[in-house]
């Protein structure tokens, strides 16, 4: 079974309710008919139910940026899976590189969080990826290899049907700085060769693998032409609706 494409949005801390609601509504026009990609869009927190009402009947489907692991207590600023559920979100981004790097998580929390929200039913879109300095020191494969194992620990070949990795070199995210379609390639392919050694070739061949990082409606068709990159993880553009668009256009090309 070949992995299905993926097109999401993550649009960070950005956009009110009434913003995302506006948003939904010029984009469902836009992407309609569109059905060579799943398209997702992971917003915040509280602008899901809104999100969700404008997307209800469309092809757009809603995520949150993050989720705790614990069912309910003393988190404070924290959303568990079951609120989450209750507002309609299906998709839960885990493992940001934004998250790791000013909020603490660690592959150990990443685990847990997509441990707990696969439990749950969600999908996940498991993020990870080597910093500049570990590109230049070239241990990237060994970087994201081990990720991998860690992030996945304890995770079953079932559960990975709703496992999406999202593969994002940090110096490319946010920066304007894209890696070339070779090196988004070459590192999706370590993911994959990793996944193939921890569950077998069937479960790596079928597992959808993002790239992302300054991904944008003219560098996306050339990086969605390479063989395991099926998809993408789109922060800036993913807020312009004809950026986005052009993505899903060239998902559907
Ligand atoms: C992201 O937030 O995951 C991302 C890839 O951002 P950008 O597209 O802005 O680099």
């Amino acid at each position: 079974m070949s992995a299905r494409v993926v097109i999401a949005g993550n649009w960070k801390m950005n956009m009110t309710p009434s913003q995302a609601r506006q948003f939904i509504s010029e984009l469902t026009p836009m992407v309609a008919g569109k059905d060579k990609c799943d398209i997702v869009l992971c917003v915040p927190y509280v602008d899901i139910p809104a999100a969700v009402e404008a997307a209800k009947g469309t092809n757009i489907r809603i995520g949150a940026e993050n989720v705790h692991f614990e069912d309910k207590g003393a988190f404070t600023g924290e959303v568990s899976c079951a609120m989450l559920k209750e507002v309609g979100a299906e998709y839960v981004i885990i493992g940001h590189s934004e998250r790791r790097q000013y909020f603490g998580e660690t592959d150990e929390t990443v685990n847990l969080r997509t441990k707990a929200a696969l439990a749950a039913g969600f999908k996940v879109l498991l993020c990870l990826g080597e910093v500049k300095e570990q590109r230049l020191a070239g241990i990237t494969d060994e970087v994201v290899s081990m990720q991998t194992k860690l992030d996945l620990a304890g995770i079953s070949a079932e559960e990975m049907k709703n496992v999406i990795i999202t593969y994002e070199p940090v110096w490319a995210i946010g920066t304007g700085l894209t890696a070339t379609p070779e090196q988004a390639d070459e590192t999706c392919g370590v993911i994959r060769a990793t996944v193939a050694s921890l569950y077998g070739e069937e479960v790596a061949e079928a597992l959808t693998i993002q790239y992302g990082g300054s991904m944008n409606d003219k560098n996306a068709a050339e990086l969605l032409a390479k063989a395991n990159v099926n998809g993408g993880l789109i922060g800036g553009a993913s807020l312009i609706p004809e950026k986005f668009t052009a993505i899903v256009d060239a998902a559907n090309a």
